[in-house]
């Protein structure tokens, strides 16, 4: 271990730059942990202070393009669903499960809703919502992370009825424009995703992609449970979707679509 005038050192260097380089923020967390088991002085209790601050801060890109494959399902679980649509668990609940079984984040994507991150909110939370839209002839899912769920350019999207975010009928009826709900979620602070691209009817995935891309698409899901997801519609494979996302070089998510009481099982 390096000792502890090297790591204050450092410390600081790493301190000035980190502003730009967000993705500094695990190195200078390393340190603050070193430092933890030295001797602790004022000067590296304020270093404490606001390398928290660097953490709260850090972007949601960057927080999703840490978690590795292995993550998903155990640690990480970017795709639940609660009450506030039509899941079965409570939403506090979900919040609950998640910390006692250690996950390391977790995103809840109600239906055409925030309500449910408008009431609670915790660290291990990722603000999300998965909307119903359609690209051209093709009706699809788009996930949202990161968002501030209070930015009222989201407003005009969210569901009106209960059952706009429940019912499959009534919610293939959506007039959601994808091009606009793309900007809206940049707008609000989020990244968009494509969710469970194999159940999407097109004609060419990369195309289909493409066009996506073309609009601001940030993301796609591409670690979920695919033999489960919607039973037997599956129009694209695993490596066909792994390879869209590399060509387009998107941030890969991942999660299980969770609509139970507990989360573990889907
Ligand atoms: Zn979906
Ligand atoms: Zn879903």
């Amino acid at each position: 271990m390096k000792d502890t005038e090297e790591i204050i050192e450092n410390s600081e260097i790493e301190q000035e730059n980190v502003d730009e380089e967000i993705q500094q923020t695990e190195e200078v967390t390393e340190l603050d942990e070193n430092i933890d088991i030295d001797e602790t002085s004022e000067e590296e209790e304020e270093e404490k202070t606001e390398v928290e601050t660097v953490e709260e801060k850090q972007d949601i890109r960057e927080l999703i393009k840490s978690f590795q494959p292995l993550d998903y399902f155990d640690f990480v679980n970017l795709h639940i669903h609660s009450k506030y649509s039509d899941g079965k668990a409570d939403f506090e609940d979900i919040i609950r499960q998640a910390k006692e079984l250690g996950y390391h984040k977790i995103a809840i994507c109600d239906h055409n809703t925030v309500e449910g991150h408008k009431h609670f909110q915790d660290d291990v939370l990722i603000p999300a919502v998965e909307f119903d839209c359609w690209c051209g002839y093709v009706f699809m899912h788009l996930l949202a992370y990161g968002i501030d769920v209070n930015n009222p350019v989201l407003d005009e999207f969210m569901a009106k009825t209960k059952k706009e975010t429940e019912a499959d009928i009534v919610r293939i009826w959506a007039r959601r424009d994808v091009k606009k709900l793309i900007n809206a979620i940049h707008e609000a602070g989020g990244i968009a995703v494509l969710a469970h691209p194999a159940c999407c009817w097109a004609l060419s995935l990369d195309r289909f992609v493409g066009k996506l891309v073309s609009y601001g698409l940030d993301g796609i899901e591409v670690h979920y449970p695919y033999r489960r997801h919607r039973a037997i519609i599956r129009f694209a494979s695993l490596r066909q979707i792994k390879d869209v996302a590399e060509k387009y070089n998107l941030i890969v998510t991942g999660g299980t679509d969770c609509h139970t009481r507990n989360i573990m099982a889907y």
